[in-house]
């Protein structure tokens, strides 16, 4: 399986506008700069796909793309911006709880930063896909970025953080385990 054919469907910035149409939807999340946008674009091979470093805070919505026409990649608003007001955060908050809700989700990719301890945010996102009974994914991105001797300690850490039994290593940058996470996605189509 490959993802050839992906476009952008939909932007959803209220329950009503989520859709309802019987395919799966494969959620990603992520805090801001994560490098959400470049791990979908790598996933399907195109620059500037999903937009790199867009303006954070002002995006919540979710953001419908559709792959190879089974299935939905739903990219939610990255989380965790500081200089994000109280309002918009909390509009953030009941978008996601009411599309957790809904039943829609079909499986979730979090992605995080390998180098990192994942953050209170990241928890509560696992804890939200867990509570919902959708299995979820976990993406280590920038593994680039990590000496050898790192690579093995960090994900383990990621795992128990977040209390997965595994993590996929990934970069964007490079492309380690594209195919990999494309085999993942491909198993809920
Ligand atoms: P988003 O806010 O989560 O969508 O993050 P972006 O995709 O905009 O990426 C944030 C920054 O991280 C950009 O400067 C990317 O070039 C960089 N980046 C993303 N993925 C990787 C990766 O795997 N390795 C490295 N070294 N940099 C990455």
């Amino acid at each position: 399986m490959n993802i050839q054919n992906s476009r952008f469907v939909t932007s959803a910035a209220s329950p009503g506008a989520f859709i309802r149409d019987g395919k799966p939807q494969l959620v990603f999340a992520g805090r801001s700069n994560v490098g959400k946008s470049s791990v979908i674009n790598r996933l399907v091979n195109m620059r500037g796909f999903a937009k790199v470093s867009g303006t954070p805070g002002k995006t919540a919505h979710v953001n419908y793309f559709l792959l190879d026409d089974g299935a939905y990649l739903a990219d939610l608003p990255g989380y965790g911006y500081a200089k994000v007001s109280d309002a918009e955060r909390r509009r953030w908050g009941e978008l996601m709880e009411a599309y957790f809700d809904s039943g829609l989700v079909t499986a979730g990719f979090l992605i995080v930063d390998s180098r990192h301890k994942p953050t209170a945010d990241d928890v509560t996102m696992a804890g939200w896909f867990a509570g919902t009974g959708t299995p979820v994914v976990v993406v280590a991105n920038k593994l680039d970025k990590l000496k050898k001797s790192e690579v093995e300690p960090n994900l383990a850490r990621i795992a128990d953080t977040l209390g997965v039994a595994d993590v996929l290593p990934f970069s964007a940058e490079t492309g380690l385990n594209r195919d990999a996470l494309v085999n993942r996605l491909a198993g809920f189509f």
